[in-house]
């Protein structure tokens, strides 16, 4: 077999596409194949309608799959067609996407290995250039985003994430049901999360529950794009918020006290935001001293306790603990504690929800530690724009991959 049935036959180009003449350099492991198409007719990639090549384009070059360790490269001139509406346009190939310069095989090897490893490792399992394999998959998540069919989504969470110094933030909505990442907006701003609500308006009035932060005003963009949605305030985001009390008035009580004590304070910070059961044991001994001489704060320490045991009651339950425990906390004399009792207060209704609906935080940080680790994987992101398409790659749960047809 010479090599170019060779290639026709491993290459398996469906007609009119053919092999006209192949060139192999052994000392450069390099294998160059011409192909070329019989008269025919093609398909605009618009509006899919079959017209004849109405003229061609300049020859262009795409990398294939190796060939026995062999670098493979296919050229071709691709024809264009002339079509009513779409006007003169490249016509559809079944090898390449026109927006890549690699074939659609090597673009499913480039995504498996981006899957895989980080780009580097990817840059050198599949030899393609880092720069390239970045433009694969934006055009991966592209396609995927567009692929994605509109199926009802009953719950989604919306929350916060710092992706740089200097209080740059990302929105990340998540489906709850698939598990994965909905969207990633490039603002913690209810000015920017708004519109792309109300842009998919039509597609999220099936949501059920949107379990979110209470500090962030998204509450309100819930109630007015999707009126449907239960706005939920999980259980970690409200024990976050009695944390941060438990951690201002343990701040405040270390300062007042005399040198000596104060100094068996320091590094006792975390003692007290644990939760009780998952205090870790190289911390046990120290809490039990610094309890002992923080009397305010391990008073703050477990009111926050009793709220978690609250928040773990049913919903019949929780309602009359919850009054026990705002009047406990309202009456504790610790100013952040008030502060932050009267903030749930305010918020009892979606607290409320979260308990009936028995919305967890478990996805939110499941994700975020997945998020943590792309930007670790990565050695951090220096471009938003790339940042949000790498989440959605790993994270979105799309469908990727070109659809084979050779
Ligand atoms: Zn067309």
């Amino acid at each position: 077999m010479d090599l170019v049935s060779f290639h026709q036959n491993v290459l398996r180009l469906p007609a009119p596409w053919y092999v006209e003449r192949v060139e192999c350099f052994a000392d450069a492991k390099r294998v160059d194949v011409w192909i070329k198409h019989r008269e025919s007719r093609f398909r605009c990639p618009e509006c899919m309608g079959e017209y004849a090549a109405h003229d061609h384009l300049p020859e262009r070059t795409w990398r294939h799959l190796d060939t026995c360790g062999y670098q493979t490269f296919l050229h071709a001139r691709l024809p264009r067609v002339k079509c009513a509406p779409d006007g003169k346009v490249t016509a559809w190939v079944p090898f390449a996407t026109p927006q890549t310069s690699v074939t659609e095989e090597m673009e499913c090897r480039c995504i498996m290995a981006m899957r895989e490893c980080t780009m580097q490792g990817a840059e050198s399992l599949a030899g393609v250039s880092v720069r390239k394999l970045e433009r694969i998959r934006s055009l991966a998540v592209e396609r995927g985003l567009g692929r994605r069919e509109e199926q009802p989504l009953p719950g989604i969470g919306i929350d916060q994430k710092q992706v740089f110094a200097r209080h740059k933030y990302f929105t990340v909505i998540c489906d709850r049901k698939a598990r994965s990442v909905y969207d990633v907006i490039d603002s913690r701003k209810t000015e920017a999360v708004s519109p792309r609500f109300e842009e998919n308006k039509a597609f999220l009035h099936d949501v059920e529950t949107a379990a979110m932060d209470m500090s962030a005003g998204h509450a309100s963009v819930i109630g007015g794009c999707l009126p449907n949605a239960a706005v939920c305030f999980d259980k970690f985001h409200v024990v976050q918020i009695m944390n941060k009390a438990v951690d201002a008035t343990r701040k405040e009580e270390q300062k007042s006290l005399p040198d000596a004590r104060r100094k068996l304070m320091f590094g006792s910070r975390y003692c007290f935001l644990y939760a009780r059961e998952s205090l870790p044991a190289k911390y046990r001994d120290k809490f039990d001293e610094v309890a002992a001489l923080a009397t305010r704060t391990s008073r703050a320490w477990a009111i926050k306790e009793a709220l978690r045991d609250a928040l773990s009651l049913a919903l019949p339950d929780f309602e009359p603990a919850f009054k026990k425990w705002h009047w406990w906390a309202t009456h504790s004399r610790l100013e952040a504690v008030r502060k932050a009792a009267k903030t749930l207060k305010s918020h009892l209704h979606g607290i409320m929800n979260a308990v009936e609906y028995g919305v967890t935080n478990a996805l939110a940080e499941g994700l975020n530690s997945k998020i943590e680790a792309i930007k670790r994987a990565a050695c951090g992101y220096r471009s938003k724009s790339r940042f949000r398409i790498a989440i959605l790659f790993h994270c979105g749960k799309l469908d990727l991959m070109p659809k084979l047809t050779t």
